[in-house]
C-alpha cells in the first residue's frame, strides 16, 4: 500500500455502483432553495453526482456570495 496526496487533477473517480469512470458535466444543484448549474463529476450510467468536500465547500461559498449580493 502506498500513501499519496490526492490532487484534484489526479482524481479519476469511478462510480461505486457501476464502476464507470465519471464524466465532468453540467449538473443542476439546489442549495438554500436556489438552483444553479455547475460542473461536477457524474456517472454517465446512473447519473450519480460525486462531489468532494473541498469542492462542495468552495461551490457553496460561491453560491452564498451570489445570494448575499442580491
Ligand atoms: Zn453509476
Amino acid at each position: 500500500m502506498k500513501t499519496e496526496t490526492l490532487k484534484p487533477e489526479d482524481l479519476h473517480w469511478m462510480c461505486e455502483k457501476c464502476h464507470e469512470k465519471l464524466a465532468v458535466g453540467k449538473v443542476t444543484v439546489e442549495y438554500l432553495g436556489n438552483q444553479f448549474v455547475t460542473d461536477l463529476p457524474t456517472c454517465p450510467k446512473c447519473g450519480q453526482v460525486y462531489i468532494s468536500e473541498d469542492l462542495a465547500t468552495g461551490k457553496m461559498a460561491e453560491v452564498e456570495q451570489l445570494l448575499e449580493d442580491k
